[in-house]
């Protein structure tokens, strides 16, 4: 069974350079204990964690796909849009993350400020981390709330505080989803719509499509088996490519999610041919 799993590739994986709790290092040792085929590092708005998982897989035969994970706006909606194969050394891609970035950080201190006029001080430090390189997110503040015992648990914070529609949730200043698709290509990456059974965008997906998105991701860990069914005849109506990840982000509630939403190695070529790229 063991070595079957090289067979197989977890394609939508976080870092610590996004709201992962594993840095890319332990990404990569998790993975070749897994003894998956490939990985794609997807984090969110970031790909500065793609080449340190790059330079710990040196000398194994795990693959380290590039990937990415960014937040978009449609409309008041946000969706994720997933890149794969991407040329994560794209000067312009580069630059436009950065902005993204910076961004991330001033709608991280405005939701600081709304939780601090309910009295909730959250150390500023604490929630930004130390890396230079990182994106900060809302998970992270939800960490730092438990910790400063503000809640008990991550869900708590998004429940009362800083989920979509709680009162000190901030949106992101999005980048419209047709310049992220753009973004995505325009570094020879595969634009993939990530997990649609959260997002419940269906009736979106033929502008997506026209848009340049060119998968879906049937296979994720909050898709059950009707979902699963649901968005493969959707890939089917459209062509798009058929993808899928665990979504890990670490080990919440003492469960590691990699490995266990899992693609084959067609798809991952097909990915690979998509982008043109090698
Ligand atoms: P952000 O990019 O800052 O808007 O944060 C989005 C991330 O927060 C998602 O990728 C999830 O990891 C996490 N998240 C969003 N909503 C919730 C929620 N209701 N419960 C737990 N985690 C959430
Ligand atoms: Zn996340
Ligand atoms: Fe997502
Ligand atoms: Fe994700």
């Amino acid at each position: 069974m063991i070595s079957k799993n090289k067979e197989f590739a977890d394609l939508h994986i976080h870092t610590d350079y996004s709201d992962g709790l594993f840095s890319p290092k332990t990404v990569v040792q998790r993975a070749l204990e897994l003894k998956l085929g490939a990985i794609a590092i997807t984090d969110h708005d970031n790909i500065a964690g793609v080449q340190r998982a790059i330079e710990a897989a040196r000398g194994t035969d795990l693959e380290i796909i590039p990937g990415i994970e960014i937040s978009a706006a449609d409309g008041d909606k946000e969706i994720h849009i997933l890149g794969y194969f991407i040329d994560h050394t794209n000067i312009d891609l580069v630059e436009s993350l950065g902005e993204m970035r910076r961004e991330r950080i001033k709608r991280m201190e405005r939701i600081l400020a709304l939780l601090s006029e309910k009295n909730i001080s959250i150390p500023e430090d604490k929630v930004f981390g130390v890396k230079k390189e990182n994106t900060v997110g809302r998970l992270h503040l939800a960490r730092v709330m438990v910790e400063e015992k503000v809640v008990k648990h991550t869900k708590e914070a998004f429940d009362r505080y800083i989920g979509d529609k709680s009162s000190c949730c901030v949106k992101h200043k999005h980048l419209d989803y047709k310049d992220a698709v753009k973004m995505i290509t325009s570094a020879r990456g595969v634009a993939v719509l990530a997990h649609p059974g959260a997002t419940k965008v269906d009736e979106r997906i033929g502008d997506y499509v026209k848009a340049g998105v060119a998968g879906l991701e049937v296979y994720h860990s909050k898709h059950r088996n009707a979902e699963i069914l649901r968005y493969q005849t959707i890939a089917e109506q459209y062509g798009l490519l058929v993808t899928g990840g665990s979504d890990c982000h670490g080990k919440p509630r003492g469960r590691i999610l990699m490995g266990e939403v899992r693609v084959s190695r067609e798809i991952v070529e097909k990915l690979r041919a998509a982008s043109g790229r090698f």
